[in-house]
């Protein structure tokens, strides 16, 4: 156990990393008495108790009734407080608009969906509801006492740039869209507030390695309203030089393969996308996401029609994966989305041409696990980032809790 110095002698880089360390365990694993803090951070008793001090007199902490420990001493735990402040993340959809207002520590306050009826092509119309939604929520926040103090736009599509916007969004037929700028414009006020953009994906595998407690090397591949994915490399996701790292939708799989929107040809979507999966069927009026789902809900209960479709599509998703296990040497690889229900078949597919492990074992095999977020992985992962972020600086936090 490291011996630090009495909190009042350390300096404030020192103070702000033990104080980011307490917050973040207490964000993680919950309620905690200072012994297990001490254990888990490594910080000496005396210095929990010492930061615990500053964090409860700011309000950022608190301490819960005492409780028996089994063996008559009473134990006093410290939970995470920040009761006068909210994170909000807003996931832009190529059917809906949903928002989901969540504590500092990511527990669900409130939460709103909004369809926007998929006006292709017509950035306006969905910026109207996004904004309605984005108002709705903060005027929750306020009757709940409690201050958003960053607000996450998650789209599903690419983003870049600096302003960052999106760069293009197939499933509503935008090419760049200034989505912060739109929102900005139509909520007065809202420009006090930190606000950024950014894609699902990364995200959405954060937090699912997160929960599955999967490591820092992983591929994710989801489908919901389109195909996607992500690479992440000691934790960190891969964006490269322009933001769109991890396309592995437009992944160019299929030899002299149909044109893909994205003017490359025999991309992974026009394999394994919606339209392949489901052919013109209608889906387009249910929204593609309502229709993929009732499409797994087929494949699994052996309707011939759909079994057909997703086994012509899963050998392509599989050779996909071949060829970025072998790039990238994956720990994991974690299917999200409505594929995730389907993760045996892909894991079949992956695993049809793979190299002989040394010694015959396969132990340096990714394994493939289904994710489990389902359609909230991005807004969570996007709540979670943002706490992640505030936990990093907490100067930052005991600045905001002093104006509230
Ligand atoms: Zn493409």
């Amino acid at each position: 156990m490291s011996e630090a110095p009495p909190a009042s002698r350390v300096s404030g880089d020192v103070r702000n990393h033990n104080l980011s360390l307490i917050l973040a365990h207490l964000a993680r694993v919950g309620p905690s008495a200072r012994s297990e803090i001490s254990d888990a951070t490594g910080l000496t008793r005396g210095a929990v108790t010492a930061l615990a001090q500053i964090l409860t007199s700011a309000g950022l902490a608190r301490e819960l009734d005492s409780v028996s420990s089994g063996k008559g001493r009473p134990l006093t735990k410290l939970e995470l407080a920040a009761d006068g402040v909210a994170l909000l993340a807003v996931q832009l959809a190529s059917d809906d608009v949903t928002a989901l207002l969540t504590t500092l520590s990511g527990e669900e306050l409130y939460r709103r969906a909004v369809a926007h009826g998929r006006p292709m092509g017509d950035p306006e119309a969905v910026l109207d509801v996004l904004a309605r939604v984005v108002e709705d929520v903060l005027g929750e926040s306020k009757r709940l006492g409690r201050r958003v103090i960053d607000i996450s736009v998650v789209a599903l599509a690419p983003v870049g740039g600096e302003p960052t916007i999106v760069l293009a969004d197939v499933s509503l037929g935008w090419l760049q869209v200034d989505v912060l700028a739109g929102l900005t414009a139509r909520i007065p006020g809202i420009d006090g507030t930190p606000i950024r953009l950014g894609s699902d994906t990364p995200v959405a595998a954060l937090a699912e390695l997160e929960l599955l407690k999967a490591g820092g090397d992983a591929l994710y591949l989801k489908s919901d309203s389109n195909v996607g994915g992500a690479i992440i490399s000691a934790g960190r996701n891969i964006e490269g030089a322009h933001g769109f790292g991890g396309s592995l939708g437009h992944v160019a799989i299929v030899p002299d393969g149909l044109p893909c929107e994205c003017g490359q040809h025999g991309c992974l979507v026009t394999v394994a996308g919606v339209g392949p999966l489901l052919g013109d069927r209608g889906w387009a009026k249910q929204g593609p996401s309502v229709a993929l789902e009732e499409f797994v809900t087929r494949v699994e209960a052996g309707d011939p029609e759909a079994v057909a479709a997703w086994e012509a599509a899963v050998p392509w998703i599989g050779r996909t994966l071949q060829v970025l296990a072998m790039a990238t040497n994956p720990g994991v690889i974690v299917i999200g989305g409505h594929w995730a229900r389907l993760r045996d078949s892909i894991e079949r597919a992956f695993l049809s041409n793979r190299p002989f492990a040394p010694g015959g074992r396969d132990e340096f095999e990714p394994a493939v696990v289904a994710g489990v977020l389902g359609a909230d992985a991005a807004l969570r992962g996007a709540v979670w980032a943002a706490r992640d972020r505030f936990i990093r600086d907490p100067s930052l936090l005991l600045k905001i809790q002093r104006l509230n």
